[in-house]
């Protein structure tokens, strides 16, 4: 079985750091990554530069890339400006974000669910047009921050309203990383009427130590695609206590072992695990970079 993994540390990782890598590091951070076989990278985010400093280079970063013809390079995409400027840009893959907690969506994007899901149909068309694929990130799945834990049917609901407008994939969010394997099993048995399993990224986060085993119970359920981030790193700054996302090398070492295909040479992947803890000046938490890779 073929499991594919997005890598989201550039994106996901780096925006939530306080350091200001360089484009230049960025450059080789991705190249690293892709070289290694990952067939997903999520290079940036096209928000505007004074909001997110971190992300503010995302045209310059796009622009030097090596673009390998397998690879996917996607980029998140807030709103119209953002996607002007991704598709210049020629990103292959665009993800727009949504959440299942009114609170959450309230705080993080300053919108309603409602209104988040209305400035996202303009965006589906616009990449439609575009001929390039479109994910739509769901955040709060299992539990949000502030209302404490999700009804699944209000996951379907909004997974219902995204795929009808013409999203190719959903990313379900585990934001604050309080999943179980037990959880994975009522989300996915829930959401599995409109959903079905090749459309269904997970992104889980190890807050709590539970990410590798919920990714288990997931493969074990039909699931093929998760995001993960080198080393584990990334969180979530608006969500108070989350950790970072579950490491690639602790997901590509479990499925390498258990002869599921990921396609990631991991002593290559360690390169840019190295490489990214050094332009930070800091560890990464990832097990399995820990134990084999520093
Ligand atoms: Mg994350």
């Amino acid at each position: 079985m073929r499991i594919r993994i997005t890598e989201v540390g550039a994106r996901d990782g780096l925006q939530n750091e306080a350091a200001i890598i360089s484009v230049q590091d960025k450059v080789a951070f991705v190249d690293l990554i892709s070289a290694a076989g990952v067939g997903e990278i999520e290079v940036s985010s096209f928000v505007r530069r004074d909001r997110v400093p971190q992300l503010g280079d995302a045209e310059e970063v796009f622009g030097q890339i090596s673009r390998s013809g397998s690879v996917v390079f996607s980029a998140l995409v807030p709103n119209v400006r953002g996607m002007e400027r991704a598709l210049a840009a020629k990103v292959d893959k665009v993800a727009l974000l949504a959440a299942a907690s009114e609170t959450f969506s309230r705080r993080n994007t300053n919108a309603t669910t409602q209104e988040a899901l209305d400035a996202c149909g303009p965006l589906v068309e616009m990449a439609r047009e575009a001929r390039i694929s479109v994910r739509g990130y769901l955040s709060c799945v299992v539990a949000c921050p502030y209302e404490g834990p999700t009804d699944p049917r209000r996951v379907r609901e909004v997974v219902g309203r995204l795929l009808e407008m013409g999203v190719d994939e959903i990313a379900l969010a585990d934001t604050i990383g309080v999943a179980v394997p037990s959880d994975i099993d009522t989300l996915l048995g829930v959401v599995g009427d409109v959903l079905e399993p090749a459309r269904t990224t997970l992104h889980l986060h190890d807050t709590r130590g539970t990410a590798l085993a919920c990714a288990l119970r997931a493969i074990q359920l039909g699931v093929v695609s998760f995001d993960t981030a080198c080393g584990g790193l990334g969180g979530c700054p608006y969500a108070p206590g989350a950790a970072g996302n579950l490491a690639t090398e602790d997901l590509v070492y479990m499925c390498n072992r258990m002869g599921y295909e990921t396609g990631v040479d991991l002593q290559k992947f360690f390169g840019a695990s190295r490489f990214i803890a050094r332009a930070l000046g800091r560890s990464l938490p990832g097990r399995v970079y820990k134990a084999d890779g520093r």
